[in-house]
């Protein structure tokens, strides 16, 4: 325990946060400052294979401890950056030993209390570490507990070799939190048949479901003139933005959903007379339910193109990720050892839905299966995100169990 939570606080400490308005990989350089700290360790426990890349990707692999024809290579997953929603610098990590239950106060910031009512998941950890932040960053327990987790797989395979297992592949990445971080990752490099992002939530909840994703931009191309003078001449593309944002169905909202259910997400404004933007977030289990959402878009920007006709209206829609769910059933093999794994380690699992996505979509689509395991983190991107290592110790014993798994 003592040893996660150094390695934990260690890694949290580093300033990693991602940047959506770079272009380069990766879209900062602190990034590195993280990536070069797990280089040396996994250089110093003699992993021998290992890389880290320009764009800021570490890859490494501890071979099998056994002999077979048919050794499988099982990749194990996490991000190295932080959201950029908060500060990620100076982060103060705070130890509670055997939580008690109760609200739990920020030493920095008295505005910042975890609400033991509003935490429901907090009931669960009576008698648990936590750590929290001091209340002015966030923890970057998404993901670095993921990291951590990671670390401590590799520190048990390389110190141990009577622990048989399979061959283990490790890939740290940069910009997840910026939904770019699978895009550039290398599955012939990482050549593994099966691979695991950790990156979830309470223990024994694992992913094999995410949302689907498209991306909306609607633009309005208004006219500008001064209002002094602007009779009959003005279009105030903002006036024009906001009812069609107001039309949008309420009850399909983040707000208003959870579970299974879909929503529509205004993600932000910008505005002139001149010229306002917006992009909304489709998200659905299913692509006939973003289509849907499109469809209900499309309608409500057709009835403001007929009631002001003198403004334009671009609407285009992105696809982002997709639900991991089809191609996980086709290869149901790795959710099973999953499960499996997880049982062994003493959690009770629960396959439970991401209202979200993760690195493993995308690598999901690329042809490389990868569902997502807990790390025990909770209020991610928020100051007062924490984390319970007695759930992520839980996490580390059924990656334990799952290269065990895989070696049998
Ligand atoms: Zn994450």
């Amino acid at each position: 325990m003592k040893n996660i939570i150094e390695r934990f606080k260690r890694y949290a400490k580093v300033d990693t946060q991602s940047n959506p308005d770079s272009d380069s990989t990766p879209s900062t350089k602190k990034q590195f400052d993280l990536a070069k700290i797990l280089y040396k360790e996994l250089l110093e426990m003699g992993v021998k294979k290992l890389e880290l890349t320009d764009e800021c990707f570490i890859y490494a692999e501890i071979p099998a401890n056994y002999e077979s024809e048919n050794i499988p290579k099982i990749g194990f997953v996490a991000h190295m950056d932080t959201s950029p929603d908060r500060s990620g610098e100076n982060v103060n990590p705070q130890v509670i030993e055997n939580y008690q239950g109760g609200d739990i106060e920020l030493i920095n910031n008295s505005q910042q209390t975890i609400k033991y009512n509003e935490n429901k998941e907090l009931k669960n950890c009576i008698g648990h570490t936590i750590i929290t932040t001091d209340g002015t960053t966030l923890l970057g327990s998404d993901d670095k507990s993921g990291v951590t987790a990671i670390m401590e797989l590799a520190k048990t395979l390389t110190s141990n070799p009577s622990f048989k297992h399979c061959t283990v592949g490790i890939a740290f990445t940069p910009d997840e939190e910026i939904g770019r971080g699978a895009d550039k990752f290398n599955i012939d490099k990482f050549a593994c048949d099966y691979a695991y992002t950790i990156d979830g939530e309470m223990p024994g909840e694992l992913n094999r479901e995410t949302f689907s994703a498209d991306h909306a931009w609607i633009k309005v191309h208004g006219r500008e003139i001064h209002p002094g003078s602007a009779k009959d001449i003005m279009i105030n593309s903002q006036r024009i933005l906001s009812e069609i944002i107001y039309n949008l169905p309420s009850d399909i909202s983040p707000e208003t959903t959870d579970g299974h259910q879909p929503y529509i997400h205004p993600h932000y404004i910008k505005g002139t007379v001149g010229l306002s933007e917006t992009m909304l977030l489709f998200r659905a289990f299913d692509d006939k339910t973003l289509a849907k959402m499109k469809d209900i878009t499309l309608e409500i920007i057709n009835t403001a193109r007929e009631k002001y006709p003198k403004a334009k209206i671009e609407f285009e829609v992105k696809k982002i990720y997709r639900n991991m769910l089809d191609e996980l059933s086709k290869n149901p093999k790795g959710c099973d050892k999953l499960f499996q794994a997880a049982e062994k380690a003493g959690v009770n699992p629960v396959w439970k839905p991401i209202r979200g996505g993760t690195d493993g979509s995308k690598l999901t689509e690329m042809g490389l299966p990868c569902p997502n395991i807990f790390t025990g983190g909770q209020n991610f991107h928020s100051e007062q995100e924490w984390l319970s290592v007695t759930s992520l110790q839980k996490a580390i014993i059924t990656i334990e169990h799952l290269v065990q798994e895989w070696a049998e």
